[in-house]
């Protein structure tokens, strides 16, 4: 295994990638065009990555792993959906290039589970945001036990993988309480919501990462908002691969679905 940065060769060099966070909501989402369709718009103004690495809320795992390098069949990790989403394919190459800068990166604290395939926290905004599914793809473990500042150095060791090309995504949800949501989606979106979502987007706006590494103490209802943190988290890896110099932040899809799920999704650079 490579130990350090310099025994891997850098994918290329391109245009500095922005780095996202995309809101995967729930599943459907890979099914509906509407709710896709500001996803579609987003992927069509971004330039064409070189691969994608992906930090899902649904792999969690410290050390950091990393996942297959070869297409495989996706996860359907969910219960209770229509069937036609135990059917949506989405083959995209595996990335075993990117997998080795990202072992050079980060060292020697990471293991490989070669196995594991992309879930659905991946492959569910992938489908609208590159649908060709032509760009090779890279999942790597959220390792969320370490906390929020050391989710950001994570994201700052990635960093460099920006000038390679490579479009580094956090997935999960600015807001996520199960148990309160909404599934008619017929209720307008509780104050406890909106509050949560309006700080997060004022600290990425203002460029403000020590407030949003420190959102334990200094977000609003983080409880009703986030009864666990693992959809939280991966915006904290975002944040850090974002961190050098002031960029561009922007909100692609933003909106709440089923009353109190944020939709916001991040772009900054
Ligand atoms: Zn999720």
């Amino acid at each position: 295994m490579p130990s350090s940065e310099s025994e891997t060769t850098p994918l290329g060099s391109r245009t500095r990638m922005p780095v996202g966070f995309v809101a995967h909501g729930a599943p459907t989402l890979a099914l509906d065009p509407t709710r896709g369709a500001d996803f579609r718009r987003w992927g069509e103004q971004l330039s064409r990555p070189t691969a994608v690495l992906v930090v899902s809320a649904h792999w969690e795992g410290q050390p950091v792993a990393i996942g297959t390098t070869e297409r495989r069949a996706l996860l359907y990790d969910f219960q209770g959906f229509p069937d036609d989403l135990y059917r949506v394919e989405y083959p995209a190459p595996g990335a075993p290039e990117l997998a080795a800068r990202v072992e050079a990166l980060l060292g020697r604290a990471t293991r490989r589970v070669p196995t594991r395939a992309l879930d659905h926290g991946v492959w569910v905004p992938l489908v609208h945001l590159l649908p060709a599914a032509d760009v090779p793809v890279l999942q790597i473990s959220m390792p969320s036990s370490l906390g929020a500042r050391e989710l950001f150095a994570l994201g700052q060791r990635l960093a460099p993988l920006r000038d390679e090309g490579v479009l580094v995504l956090g997935s999960g949800n600015i807001t996520h309480n199960l148990r309160r949501l909404d599934w008619r989606g017929t209720g307008s979106t509780p104050a406890w919501a909106s509050d949560f979502d309006g700080w997060v987007a004022d600290v990425l706006v203002r460029h403000d990462f020590d407030a949003l590494v420190d959102y334990a103490q200094k977000a609003p209802a983080l409880r009703e908002n986030h009864p666990t943190e693992e959809h939280l988290q991966p915006l904290l890896v975002t944040a850090g691969a974002a961190s050098q110099g002031t960029q561009p932040v922007s909100f692609p899809v933003q909106g709440f679905e089923y009353g109190s799920l944020s939709r916001r999704s991040v772009q900054i650079g």
